[in-house]
């Protein structure tokens, strides 16, 4: 897949329960190195979109395209196996173990089936390599012996980071994760995602605007299961149907 090629491709996308049209004909493409918001009120269709791209739901129509490679039927393991939807826990560290072991756990996820011919020992040391290298980058090589228990909120938050790194998604997948943060949890948040969209582009589902607004490159709405608008966060602020529909006034 080139640059030119959308990271993911969404084309016409429905499902249905019941009478109820969840998606109704929903296209959206995710490209390198974005930020696309899709936001929109509660019941829009939201959630059941993210199902339908992570593999959990499947579509009642419509395609998706991932790198270039039609997904549509492949189920969740495969998908999340090409990449797809291996969105981070944001608090998936084990507070017992060193930076450094977090990161190696997070590495020995994605590449024990290249590397399980190593020698442990050797294999421990490629791990503890690879590990102190994404350390580096965020700025805990210091810290990397220190349990993440006794690391402070900043660190932590790097550490994070540290672990979404070492798992090398595709593309991240996230349904509204500022969801119960408080304002400084949520500006905290903001920074480690500007800094993960420079890894894997972001479908970020959120409620928070002042969020959307400081992330998003491109924002999409949906309301009943269809997108209404598509844009830039300057042409979305200033769309009077989408100022009507959703933002309140
Ligand atoms: P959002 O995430 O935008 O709030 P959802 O995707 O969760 O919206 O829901 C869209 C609509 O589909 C809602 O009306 C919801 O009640 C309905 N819905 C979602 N999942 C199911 C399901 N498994 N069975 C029946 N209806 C569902
Ligand atoms: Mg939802």
């Amino acid at each position: 897949a080139d640059r030119e090629t959308p990271v993911l491709e969404l084309n016409n996308l429905r499902k249905s329960f019941g009478a109820l049209k969840a998606t109704d004909d929903v296209s959206l493409t995710l490209r390198a190195g974005e930020v696309h918001a899709l936001i929109g009120p509660n019941g829009a269709g939201k959630s059941t979109l993210m199902a339908q791209i992570s593999g959990r739901t499947l579509p009642d129509a419509g395609r998706i395209r991932f790198q270039g490679r039609e997904i549509t039927r492949l189920n969740e393991v495969r998908r999340a196996q090409l990449g797809l939807g291996r969105s981070f826990q944001i608090s998936s560290l084990i507070p017992e173990y060193s930076a450094r072991r977090n990161v190696m756990l997070a590495l020995q996820a994605r590449q024990s089936h290249s590397f399980r011919f190593f020698k442990p020992t050797l294999w421990d040391r490629v791990l503890i390599e690879g590990a102190d290298d994404i350390l580096e980058r965020v700025g805990l090589r210091g810290r990397a012996s220190v349990p993440s228990a006794e690391l402070s909120h900043g660190e932590r938050r790097l550490l994070e980071i540290a672990v979404a790194l070492a798992l090398e998604p595709k593309c991240f997948l996230l349904d509204e994760p500022m969801a119960g943060m408080g304002a400084e949890g949520a500006g905290q948040l903001v920074s480690f995602l500007r800094e993960l969209k420079t890894q894997a582009p972001i479908l970020l589902v959120e409620h928070d605007m002042d969020a959307v607004f400081a992330l998003a490159d491109r924002l999409s709405v949906l309301v009943y299961g269809r997108i209404i608008a598509s844009g830039s966060v300057e042409e979305i602020r200033n769309d009077p149907q989408v100022r009507e529909a959703y933002l309140g006034d």
